[in-house]
């Protein structure tokens, strides 16, 4: 079997047991709520991201920055390695997140691609608290993006500025993930293994219970 054939069969997986999930849930009394962006708005940020992407990239290759960079202008080469390079770790820290909460790296975590949607993912197959989700989803942002603006400032280094910005910009889908979390408060939530979102729990009598304890 051929590794598109093995993708397309661990996505059917993975929709499949995420269908039965939300089965179970609605059985157990849950009140669900599909939270995730249509085509349209996954459209519209990929939009934003090239656009600011590009407006820094073009910034840079007019030699706006070069005062910043005494002139150096190979510095685009480490930049974009260093972006390239940050794009599996993004992924990489969202599923550090999740196991800092107690998920299983074999069991819960998968990563993958979507042509379609021209990002990359990591999906937490288990069922979270809204604290789990939350810190999951906002690490790579810490990390990548204010992390490395605060180590910007600290070291003077225009590299990491420059870095720290595009990595800001591609956390934008992410940002607005927790901004629904935040207006939707549910008791527990579902990461959702195809669209960027998630399936809100909503805890409706006292003998539900799932395997997490925090929630928001
Ligand atoms: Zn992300």
């Amino acid at each position: 079997m051929d590794d598109y054939s093995k993708r397309s069969l661990e996505n059917e997986k993975s929709k499949i047991e995420f269908a039965l999930k939300i089965k179970d849930f609605k059985r157990r009394g849950f009140k669900i709520e599909d939270c995730f962006f249509s085509e349209r708005t996954v459209k519209r940020i990929i939009n934003v991201v090239v656009f600011v992407v590009s407006f820094a990239v073009t910034l840079f290759a007019m030699n706006v920055y070069k005062p910043l960079w005494d002139g150096k202008s190979y510095y685009i080469f480490p930049i974009f390695f260093l972006f390239i390079v940050a794009m599996p770790l993004h992924e990489l820290i969202h599923a550090i997140g999740f196991i800092m909460r107690g998920k299983r790296w074999k069991e819960n975590i998968r990563f993958g691609i979507s042509i379609k949607k021209m990002i990359a993912y990591c999906h937490c197959s288990a069922p979270m608290s809204c604290m789990d989700y939350l810190i999951g989803i906002i690490l790579p942002f810490t990390v990548l993006g204010v992390g490395l603006f605060v180590v910007s400032i600290v070291s003077g280094s225009k590299v990491l500025l420059f870095l720290s910005i595009l990595n800001a910009a591609v956390s934008i889908g992410d940002l607005m993930i927790l901004c629904l979390l935040f207006k939707k408060r549910p008791s527990f939530v579902l990461d959702h293994p195809t669209e960027i979102g998630f399936v809100a729990l909503y805890e409706q009598s006292p003998e539900t219970d799932v395997n997490s304890g925090a929630t928001c």
